[in-house]
């Protein structure tokens, strides 16, 4: 059973994330029938690099020995259990792990990053609720933030492509200029650029904080806004305008979490601790859904209180604190320690840096930029005005399809071609996906 047999059975059921289904005419969906470290191997045995780590899940490569052998162990003891009443080792030792680690003192589980968002937008606006601010019902965001896709994430997020169909049914946040670095004058520092930009939040929380519950950010990289990057400075600024306006932080960790900048968590780099902290993806190194909200003990005693006050936080999703979910986390978590990852990513951004050092010189690249474990390279049809490609020509859709001709998985976000790798990859890798990724842009700028 080869490729085309999966791939016309794949579209005779499936309706894909994402996509526009009509692509797949002549460029059909790839059936993967297994994985091993940085590497995915189709029905044919030819194998891809997953530069992306498979949507920025996968931190130590697939079918690690490590993880699998904690999940068979766990699937033999206790698979699910509901979290109401109930409670599991797995999700104990989670919650105290990750509320240390974060120094947040509540775990809050839900099962996917877009419903973490729901949960700290929910637990905001519920925490003023109960503290006597019923008038505080807004939220500030940043332009071109993504927070996933689900109605209330997907109105705080700023991508038109996935947003301005469903304008009519969405909440209206307060929308504030992104600190985004790509956007700086020339000669300008990005602590600079990035600490100017906050003038525009200041005024947004000085107009609007009486009606404003929290203010959401994705810390350090806008990630699907095209892996624009910023400051810590801007960070540190939020962090005490939100205290002087009496609004919350909800730092977005979801795809920036678990060492993807250089730290376990982005905040760490501004010496910042949010209000609350969303975590999925990485969360289980790739292998289940899970997610969390972390808070803190101000915000979870404005809810304890006696049942008929109803001030109870009401929210539940099945699958919360999955325990076969909750154990892959917690292998993922020793591996950070086992490993000494942070430090092992530092020598991996360097090759990363390296390797694509050559490519800001090409005519089409605008910038190479990086904050640890994630490089993007931006194309433009016009270097010096920065003029960029129509969306429509679809260039790196170019890209995309050369990488997979040569062996790699690399995704662009329309015209940014980027490398968000699994922890585990090998500097010979990284150099084969910068060739690969050069001669993809040869070809994707050709014309
Ligand atoms: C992916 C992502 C989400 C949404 O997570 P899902 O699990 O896809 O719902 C939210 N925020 C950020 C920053 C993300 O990158």
């Amino acid at each position: 059973m080869n490729n085309p047999h999966w791939s016309a059975r794949d579209l005779a059921v499936l309706w894909h994330p994402c996509t526009q289904m009509k692509d797949h005419e002549d460029f059909p969906p790839i059936p993967i029938r297994r994985g091993q470290g940085a590497w995915l191997e189709d029905f044919e045995g030819r194998r891809y690099l997953d530069a992306i780590s498979s949507w920025w899940v996968n931190l130590f490569g697939h079918g690690h020995p490590y993880i699998n052998a904690a999940l068979k162990d766990q699937l033999d003891t206790l698979e699910h259990v509901l979290l109401a009443g109930f409670s599991h080792e797995p999700a104990i030792l989670l919650a105290e792990r990750l509320t240390w680690l974060a120094g947040l003192d509540r775990c809050f589980y839900a099962d996917n990053g877009s419903s973490a968002v729901e949960v700290a937008l929910k637990m905001s606006f519920h925490y003023w609720r109960n503290s006597g601010k019923p008038g505080k019902t807004r939220f500030i965001a940043l332009s071109n933030s993504y927070h996933g896709e689900t109605l209330g994430a997907l109105a705080v997020g700023d991508v038109g492509l996935y947003k301005d169909t469903y304008a009519p049914l969405l909440l209206t946040p307060y929308t504030v200029q992104s600190p985004d670095c790509y956007l700086r004058e020339p000669g300008q520092s990005w602590a600079g650029h990035s600490a100017r930009s906050f003038a525009a939040m200041e005024a947004a929380l000085a107009a609007h904080a009486d009606e404003v519950c929290a203010v959401i950010v994705e810390p350090l990289v806008q990630c699907a806004g095209g892996m624009r990057m910023y400051d810590p400075i801007y960070l540190r600024l939020l962090r005490d305008a939100c205290d002087r306006h009496g609004v919350h932080l909800i730092a977005d960790e979801i795809a920036v979490g678990f060492g993807r900048t250089g730290t376990l968590f982005a905040c760490e780099q501004a010496a910042i601790r949010p209000d609350f902290m969303c975590l999925s993806k990485g969360l289980t190194g790739g292998y289940l859904p899970l997610s969390c909200v972390l808070t803190t003990d101000a915000v979870y005693a404005a809810f304890y209180d006696e049942y008929e006050k109803l001030r109870a936080f009401l929210h539940s999703h099945s699958y919360t604190g999955n325990a076969l979910a909750c154990r892959a986390a917690l292998a993922t978590l020793d591996l950070f320690e086992r490993e000494n990852t942070l430090a092992h990513n530092r020598i991996l951004a360097r090759h990363l840096a390296e390797a694509t050092a050559g490519l800001a010189d090409h005519p089409q690249v605008a910038e190479v930029r990086q904050t640890g474990m994630i490089l993007a390279i931006e194309l433009v049809r016009d270097k010096a005005s920065r003029t960029p490609y129509a969306w429509q020509e679809r260039r790196g859709l170019r890209v995309y399809r050369h990488a997979l001709e040569r062996g790699a998985l690399l995704r662009p976000l329309g015209n940014v071609i980027y490398f968000m790798p699994p922890y585990v990859i090998a500097p010979e890798e990284i150099r084969f996906l910068a060739e690969v990724a050069a001669e993809g842009i040869a070809i994707a700028t050709q014309d």
